[in-house]
C-alpha cells in the first residue's frame, strides 16, 4: 500500500514525490512515457543535452525555488536571447533597443519612444485590450506587431490573434535598454548536464514505473494508494464528461548535423507565416558546447488531437469556462490532488510548477 500514487513523472509529480518521501510517505510514481521528466526531459546525443520537448530555460525571481533546484544540480549562466528571422532579416528579442534600431535605425531611447508613440498613435483608443492583437498594438504599434508577433502567434496558436488572450504577449519584456535577456527574472540558467539529471535526483530512491498509463490500470493502481496525485489532462480524468478542452500540440524534428555551429544561437524564431515551423533550437548553445557535431530541432505547432501529446492549454474564454466546470468536479474529489500544467490547465513555467507543488505538499502534510 502506498500513501501516494503519483500520475506523471514530470516536474510537478517529481517534486511532490520527493517532498512526500522526505516526510516519510511511501510513493509510487508512474508515467505513460518511456522516460522520466515529462516535457523537461533531456537526452544526450553526440555529447549534447537535447531538449526533446522544446527549449527549456529555467528562470525565476523566487529565491526559495532557485535555491531548491540548485540543491539538486548546478546551473550554468545561460541567458536566453532569441533572435527572430522575418523574411531573411534578423531582429533581437525580446523587444528592446537593439530591435528598435534594427527596425527603424533609432539609436537612443528618446528616439525609440518617439517612433513607438507614432506607431501606437492609431491604437490609443484601445484602453483595455481584449485580445493579443489589441494588446500587442497598444504596446508596440504596427511594425513590431506585423513583423515579429502576428504571424508567429497565429502559427503557434492556430487561431487569429484576435482570439488569443492578451496575457500571452505580456509574457515578453518590452524595454528601452540594449538588453536581449528574454526574461526579467532575478535568476536564470540551465542545469549543467541537463534537466533529466535534476529529475533523477528528485526521484532518487522512489519507485518509478514507466510505460504505465493510469487509465489502462486505474482500478488496480487506485486500490494500492490512499491518495492520488494526478498531473495529466483534467478533462481526460473525468472522461471528457463536459466535452474536450483544447490544447496545442507540437511536433519536433530533430537532426544531427555534421557541422560545428549551425545558427550561432540556441533559439531562432521564424516569425513569418510562410515558414512552417515556429523556431529552430540548436541545443549545444544552452551549455556552451564545443562538440564537433550539432543537434538542431525544428518545432511545428498543431491543434491537439486524440493520440497527440498536449503541450499548451488554450486559455481563451471558452476553454476557461469549460475548465472551471472540471475544476468544480476536481474540488469534490476527496483523495485526489490535481497539479501541474495539464491538470490545472494553466500556462505554467517550470518555476511556477515547483512553487505550486511545494505549496501543495506543505498544505497536505
Ligand atoms: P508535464 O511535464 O507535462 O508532465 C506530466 C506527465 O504526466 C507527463 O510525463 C505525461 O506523460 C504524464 N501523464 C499524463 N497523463 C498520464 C497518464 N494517463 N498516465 C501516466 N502518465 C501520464 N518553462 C519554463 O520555465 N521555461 C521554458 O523555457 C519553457 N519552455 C517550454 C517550451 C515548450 C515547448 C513547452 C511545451 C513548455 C515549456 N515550459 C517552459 C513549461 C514546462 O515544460 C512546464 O512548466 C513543466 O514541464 C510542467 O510540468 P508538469 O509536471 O506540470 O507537466
Ligand atoms: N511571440 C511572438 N513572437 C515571437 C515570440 C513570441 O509573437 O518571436 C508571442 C507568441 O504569441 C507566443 C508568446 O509571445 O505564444 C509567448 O512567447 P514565449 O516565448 O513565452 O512562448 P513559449 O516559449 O512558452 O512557447
Amino acid at each position: 500500500m502506498y500513501d501516494y500514487l503519483i500520475v506523471g513523472a514530470g516536474l510537478f509529480g517529481s517534486v511532490f514525490a520527493h517532498e512526500a518521501t522526505k516526510k516519510g510517505k511511501k510513493c509510487l510514481i508512474i508515467d505513460k512515457r518511456e522516460h522520466i521528466g515529462g516535457n523537461v526531459y533531456t537526452e544526450n546525443v553526440e555529447g549534447i543535452n537535447v531538449h526533446k520537448y522544446g527549449a527549456h530555460i529555467f528562470h525565476t525571481s523566487n529565491k526559495e525555488v532557485w535555491d531548491y533546484v540548485n540543491s539538486f544540480v548546478e546551473f550554468n549562466r545561460y541567458t536566453n536571447s532569441p533572435v527572430a528571422n522575418y523574411k531573411g532579416k534578423l531582429y533581437n528579442l525580446p523587444f528592446n533597443m537593439n530591435t528598435f534600431y534594427q527596425l527603424w535605425g533609432v539609436k537612443t531611447p528618446d528616439e525609440a519612444r518617439k517612433k513607438i508613440e507614432e506607431q501606437r498613435a492609431e491604437f490609443l483608443h484601445i484602453t483595455e485590450p481584449k485580445n493579443l492583437e489589441e494588446q500587442a498594438l497598444v504596446l508596440g504599434g504596427r511594425d513590431i506587431y506585423e513583423k515579429l508577433i502576428k504571424e508567429y502567434t497565429e502559427k503557434q496558436w492556430g487561431r487569429p490573434a484576435t482570439e488569443i488572450p492578451a496575457f500571452i504577449i505580456r509574457r515578453l519584456p518590452f524595454r528601452f535598454t540594449f538588453d536581449n535577456n528574454y526574461f526579467n527574472d532575478t535568476y536564470q540558467g540551465i542545469p549543467i548536464g541537463g534537466y533529466t539529471k535534476l529529475i533523477e535526483k528528485l526521484l532518487e530512491g522512489i519507485e518509478v514505473r514507466l510505460n504505465t498509463d493510469f487509465f489502462e490500470n486505474k482500478e488496480t493502481l487506485t486500490k494500492q494508494a490512499k491518495t492520488i496525485v494526478y498531473t495529466g489532462m483534467i478533462d481526460q480524468y473525468f472522461n471528457n464528461c463536459f466535452g474536450k478542452l483544447d490544447y496545442r500540440s507540437l511536433q519536433f524534428e530533430h537532426s544531427v548535423l555534421d557541422q560545428e555551429n549551425f545558427q550561432g544561437n540556441a533559439v531562432v524564431n521564424y516569425t513569418e507565416k510562410s515558414v512552417p515551423y515556429t523556431r529552430i533550437i540548436e541545443h549545444k548553445h544552452f551549455e556552451f558546447g564545443t562538440q564537433e557535431k550539432t543537434v538542431v530541432t525544428k518545432e511545428y505547432s498543431s491543434e491537439w488531437q486524440e493520440g497527440d501529446e498536449p503541450y499548451y492549454p488554450v486559455n481563451d474564454d471558452k476553454n476557461n469556462v469549460l475548465y472551471d466546470k472540471y475544476k468544480e468536479l476536481a474540488d469534490k474529489e476527496t483523495n485526489v490532488i490535481f497539479g501541474g500544467r495539464l491538470a490545472e490547465y494553466k500556462y505554467y513555467d517550470m518555476h511556477k510548477v515547483i512553487e505550486v507543488a511545494l505549496d501543495r505538499i506543505n498544505k497536505e502534510i
